[in-house]
């Protein structure tokens, strides 16, 4: 697989376009937040939509699989070799007000922070975005889990999504269009998320500033945000808290290998150093048994758990 790579886009064009890049034999740890993973046979970062057309065209025909990466911040990828082709969307830059009547559409591009999003929207007195607020990864990240906190989800603000299917081509779907769930989009994996456009309301920069730093704080207090984690292992049952679940479970600060569920919040396990995959995936069948015998509910997993060859 490698050499078919190197054969057509080290040797050829494609990829040299720009400040586009390919790696091989890449270790995914770098590139999760997690710090877990095995090595990508094919690691890519392309900038623009043409180096990234190329690739997903060529790993198509080639029967390649494909894993797009925005900040890493939402997956648990194994410990094994990885025979796949890992698309980075950190090239993908750009933030714009399109349209100022009555609010603005601000389109921002994949691999733009969400951080870096909502910093731009609340110095241009941007409002509606402020409940994302200490939410790690990049806006494509965030649109494909319709990533959430506070009571809010980014779909309340999207306007539509600009989408590259495997065959190349791009569309725009509406809201609507993009099916919207819980910590989800009807998006196939195969498909990217290549920028999206947001409809914002007008409010005073200080105002949405004075918002952001309130729901960051309680984050803060609440979550180990500056510990290696993948953020909620686990969606929330209706009507309950998985975080509760597993802290009445008596799971708070269990650990297996170098992985702990976290004595600040225990829907976050986090990795205290040398913590592989399947440390995390064992505590993660513990939790889910212990709450399903002792409650009868089963968790369901909210990270995105990226299978090397030897999980099939
Ligand atoms: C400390 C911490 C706190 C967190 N708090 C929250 C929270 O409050 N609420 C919340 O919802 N999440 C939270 N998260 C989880 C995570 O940060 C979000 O889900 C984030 O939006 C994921 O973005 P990402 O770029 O890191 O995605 P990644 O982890 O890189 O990818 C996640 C999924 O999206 C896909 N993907 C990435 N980019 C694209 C693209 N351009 N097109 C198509 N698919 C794509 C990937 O293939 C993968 O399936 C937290 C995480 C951490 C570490």
């Amino acid at each position: 697989m490698r050499e078919k790579f190197e054969r057509v886009f080290l040797k050829g064009k494609g990829l040299h376009a720009g400040d586009s890049w390919i790696k091989f034999d890449e270790p995914l740890k770098a590139h999760t937040s997690l710090r877990t993973g095995g090595r990508a046979a094919v690691f890519a970062r392309p900038e623009g939509l043409d180096p990234l057309k190329e690739l997903l065209l060529f790993a198509r025909d080639e029967g390649v699989r494909v894993h797009l990466l925005g900040g890493g911040t939402n997956v648990l990828v194994t410990d094994g070799y990885h025979r796949a082709l890992f698309i980075q969307t950190g090239g993908f830059k750009g933030i714009e007000i399109l349209n100022e009547s009555g609010g603005a559409r601000v389109k921002a591009s994949c691999g733009e922070a969400l951080k870096g999003l909502l910093s731009y929207c609340q110095k241009a007195g941007l409002s509606g975005l402020e409940g994302l607020s200490g939410i790690p990864g990049s806006v494509g990240g965030a649109v494909l889990g319709n990533s959430g906190s506070f009571g809010m989800e980014i779909k309340d603000s999207l306007a539509s999504a600009d989408v590259l299917g495997p065959d190349g081509e791009m569309k725009t779907l509406t809201r609507d269009q993009m099916g919207f769930r819980y910590r989800g989009t009807a998006l196939g994996e195969d498909e990217a998320v290549v920028s999206a456009e947001f409809l914002l309301r007008r409010d005073e920069p200080e105002a949405i500033k004075e918002k952001m730093n309130d729901f960051f704080e309680i984050k803060k207090k609440s979550q180990p945000i500056s510990e290696h984690s993948a953020g909620c292992v686990f969606k929330n049952p209706e009507g309950a808290s998985a975080g509760r679940l597993i802290e009445e479970a008596g799971l708070k600060g269990t650990k297996t290998g170098g992985v702990m569920i976290s004595p600040v919040h225990a829907n976050f396990f986090v990795n205290t150093g040398g913590g592989t995959a399947a440390d995390f995936l064992a505590l993660m069948d513990m939790a889910r048994e212990k709450v399903l015998k002792q409650t009868g509910i089963p968790l369901e997993p909210e990270i995105r758990i990226v299978k090397d060859e030897s999980y099939g």
